[in-house]
């Protein structure tokens, strides 16, 4: 059997562990989902960048695409003749430093100077080429040393001859290529082997990562890539996380003690009772009550026991505290009723035969006893006595004298439990006007043993008798405690010296064989004891 106090703290045990770990659950799903927020949104913002300064050089190279066939048959002209349609086209492509005509590899004609005789090999080394080129290369001419895009359009299939055109790609740059810190710290365009490193102009490679991380997007149409480097999406969602700790901390502080409220009923012991309730866990035990002089069963009183699938016998000293304390008592009540009224057949069908049930105080209160009692006991017109029993501990107010009255009128008998142990005083036992007595286990348990107890045991026996109430000693346990009590006058005994408390079905045979043999034989032996966990 467990203690009140144990079960009650393994509950809170529990209850905390769970709102902790609810807190700690928001806190981690909060964190983790800004996370992931905030690295897609990384991302996505590297995406963004990334094509947008694919699509921007993209628009600076389509027309220089277009412009082609107004440019090739220019190749060949002389410069005189071609000149002035150069420098047409260069104006009208903003982006555009200059145009020159190449034939057989000497750039002879250009739309800034106009007349030139430079063979194309000692401006750019990789032209002339027999394929159309992008290149990335530094002037040498005009501005030198700034970065230029040169598009190359060959004219025929040796390759010697064609356009080049000179993008200033030096405004172009400081627009497209700008880091965006701390996302971004490094942007380049790389065509070719060549890179246009935002700040540090054409190189021949790219900068070592020094931890950082690179997202390359080539562009779909011509054959260049922008690089962006940094720390990376989800390094810096993961630096930024500390800053989202107060709120997450805030959030999860709240979601914990949300889950404190929510589950003081859920994770309470009283939970747990209606839990009992709801599933039938509750038995219903049995123990005789013997006429003191015949020895014969004159009825029993009805015990309960639980059976706890998820905490083993929880014995009635813990759970009926603490039921009485949540307002569950009167549920149980009327559990053992609605139980006890199912299984009547297991008892001797006379009006002598007692049944005595266990009531606390509260359930007296505004008449709640007498509307259980009509409706979950007399419905079924019960043949034997019912004897309520009061534990005198709980005292009664006023109004509850009437309600006991009101039992008496229906031919209920009302015992007060563990007599001796409250404090009873004679005007609260004429109010009453109980129809029984059961002196308390611990003034039996006395006799023989200690002396003052006994004489109390006396003095209490000698009261009951002079008010003309019925007397019932229980916990007995030995013979001499029966003799004693028999010899001064105690009506009934109970204890286990006669029988334990055992299950109602066991009840009929334990009574057949008490009336064939001298009912102290059995002390209790034949009967189930109550089950210990
Ligand atoms: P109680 O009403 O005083 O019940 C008598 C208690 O004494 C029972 O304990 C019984 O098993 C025990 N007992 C009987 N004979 C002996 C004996 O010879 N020696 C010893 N040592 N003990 C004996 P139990 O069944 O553990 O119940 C404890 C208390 O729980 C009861 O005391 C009663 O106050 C409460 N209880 C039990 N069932 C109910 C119920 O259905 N409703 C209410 N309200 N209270 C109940
Ligand atoms: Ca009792
Ligand atoms: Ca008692």
């Amino acid at each position: 059997m467990q203690t009140a106090q144990r079960i009650i703290k393994s509950y809170r045990r529990k209850r905390v562990f769970v709102c902790v770990l609810m807190a700690v659950s928001t806190l981690i799903l909060t964190l983790g989902s800004r996370y992931i927020t905030e690295r897609n949104l990384n991302r996505e913002r590297i995406l963004l960048f990334t094509s947008h300064a694919v699509s921007a050089l993209e628009k600076v190279l389509i027309p220089l695409n277009e412009g082609r066939t107004r440019l090739i048959p220019l190749v060949g002209l002389p410069c005189e003749e071609a000149h002035l349609a150069l420098r047409k086209q260069a104006a009208s492509l903003q982006t555009v430093r200059s145009i020159g005509l190449i034939q057989k590899g000497i750039l002879y004609c250009s739309s800034i100077f106009g007349f030139r005789d430079v063979p194309i090999r000692e401006l750019q080394p990789s032209l002339p080429s027999p394929a159309p080129r992008l290149l990335l290369s530094t002037d040498n001419s005009l501005l030198k040393g700034s970065p230029i895009l040169i598009q190359w359009f060959p004219t025929g299939d040796e390759g010697e001859s064609g356009v080049m055109e000179v993008v200033n790609i030096n405004l172009l740059t400081s627009l497209m290529l700008e880091p965006q810190k701390p996302l971004i710290t490094s942007v380049s365009l790389t065509v070719g082997d060549r890179h246009l490193v935002y700040g540090a102009g054409v190189v021949g490679a790219l900068p070592a990562l020094n931890g950082e991380k690179r997202f390359k997007q080539a562009s779909s149409r011509f054959p260049f890539a922008i690089n962006v480097r940094g720390p990376g999406a989800s390094e810096l969602a993961l630096k930024h996380l500390p800053s989202q700790l107060p709120l997450a901390i805030m959030l999860s502080l709240l979601v914990g003690y949300f889950a404190w409220l929510a589950t003081a009923n859920r994770m309470s012991f009283s939970w747990e009772i209606n839990l009992g309730l709801a599933a039938h866990e509750f038995e219903l035990f049995c123990q005789p009550l013997l006429n003191a002089r015949t020895q014969q069963c004159e009825g029993v009183e009805i015990l309960l026991r639980w059976n706890n699938p998820r905490q083993g016998w929880i014995s009635p000293d813990v759970f009926i505290p603490i039921a009485e304390e949540h307002n569950l008592i009167a549920p149980l009540t009327r559990y053992v009723l609605t139980e006890t009224q199912r299984q009547l057949a297991l008892f001797p069908a006379t009006p002598e035969f007692h049944i005595g049930i266990n009531v606390a105080a509260s359930h007296f209160r505004r008449g709640k006893l007498i509307q259980d009692l009509n409706h979950y006991w007399f419905n079924a017109h019960p043949v034997q006595q019912l004897v309520i029993e009061l534990t005198e501990r709980n005292a009664l107010v006023e109004a509850d004298y009437r309600i006991a009255r009101e039992l008496h009128r229906k031919g209920v008998k009302l015992a007060i439990d563990d007599f001796g142990t409250g404090n009873t005083s004679l005007s609260w036992l004429e109010k009453l006007r109980p129809d029984m007595l059961k002196i308390d286990k611990s003034y039996t348990t006395a006799i023989g043993t200690d002396a003052v107890n006994s004489t109390v045991t006396d003095i209490i026996i000698a009261l009951g008798k002079r008010l003309h109430i019925e007397m019932v000693a229980e916990g007995v346990e030995t013979p001499l405690q029966a003799k004693y009590l028999r010899q001064r006058g105690v009506h009934i005994l109970q204890g286990f010296l006669y029988a334990k408390p055992m299950p109602l079905n066991d009840f009929p045979t334990w009574l057949a064989s008490s009336r064939q043999q001298p009912p102290a034989r059995h002390n209790g032996t034949m009967v189930p004891l109550v089950p210990m966990p």
